[in-house]
């Protein structure tokens, strides 16, 4: 297929339109004129009651409740680094563990500081930890000009679920490394720092430039 051809096979492709497609978002009104794809008036309600059943299972409580107090004391006011050490606060947390990239160590200790400083305990890993050549796991030579270690998400999620933490954190684990430790992890986990190495880790700093700098990305 010509790079033209596959171009318009793309736009071609039929759109479902979903949340992702609202400009009014009223479903955070509760009231007012829908879209004719919103998914509030389309809602499945045994779907809605199976959700809402979930959060009577103890665990699924303890952290709605203790989402949503962090989010009315600070709304606007906790950057999210604070956010977290709240949120542990609120689940009782003892010891966090965090999962961090290797090119953050940097801001893992200074989380850590925070932490500690706040009466947790804390232990980290770093995604390198083992130093397993790349080979080890299938991934060939052209991939390794960045590095010749794998980054290891699931020994990270093994390591901190043997230690029993009560809250784990990701500081900064790639793009899939992430999905892999998300994976493996037991419990609860949150996210401080969402890599982008381009971005001083801000992704939303391409999304607000869709239509100048970055519309090469459209094309
Ligand atoms: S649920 Fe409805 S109102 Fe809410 S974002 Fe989706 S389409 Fe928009």
């Amino acid at each position: 297929m010509t790079e033209k051809t596959a171009a318009e096979a793309k736009s071609a492709r039929k759109i479902e339109r979903s949340c992702i497609d609202c400009t009014v978002g009223l479903c955070d009104e509760g009231k007012g004129n829908f879209p004719e794809f919103c998914r509030t008036t389309h809602l499945d309600g045994e779907l809605l009651a199976e959700a809402l059943a979930e959060y009577g299972a103890e665990e699924n409580h303890r952290v709605a409740i203790a989402a949503a107090d962090v989010e009315a004391e600070g709304y606007g006011i906790y950057p999210r680094a604070q956010e977290i050490v709240e949120f542990a606060k609120k689940l009782g947390c003892r010891k966090i563990g965090i999962a961090t990239c290797v090119g953050l160590l940097r801001e893992a200790r200074a989380f850590a500081r925070l932490l500690r400083r706040h009466g947790f305990e804390v232990t980290g890993v770093a995604c390198k930890v083992g130093s397993t050549p790349k080979s080890a796991i299938g991934i060939s030579d052209e991939d390794c000009g960045v590095g010749e270690f794998i980054c290891n998400p699931i020994l990270q999620a093994k390591i901190l679920n043997e230690e029993n933490v009560d809250l784990k954190v990701v500081i900064g684990l790639c793009v899939g490394h992430d999905s892999l430790f998300y994976k493996y992890a037991d419990g609860i986990v949150t996210t401080l720092v969402t890599k982008d190495r381009v971005t001083g880790h801000n992704p939303c700093a391409v999304l607000y430039q869709l239509d100048s700098y970055y519309s090469k990305l459209l094309k």
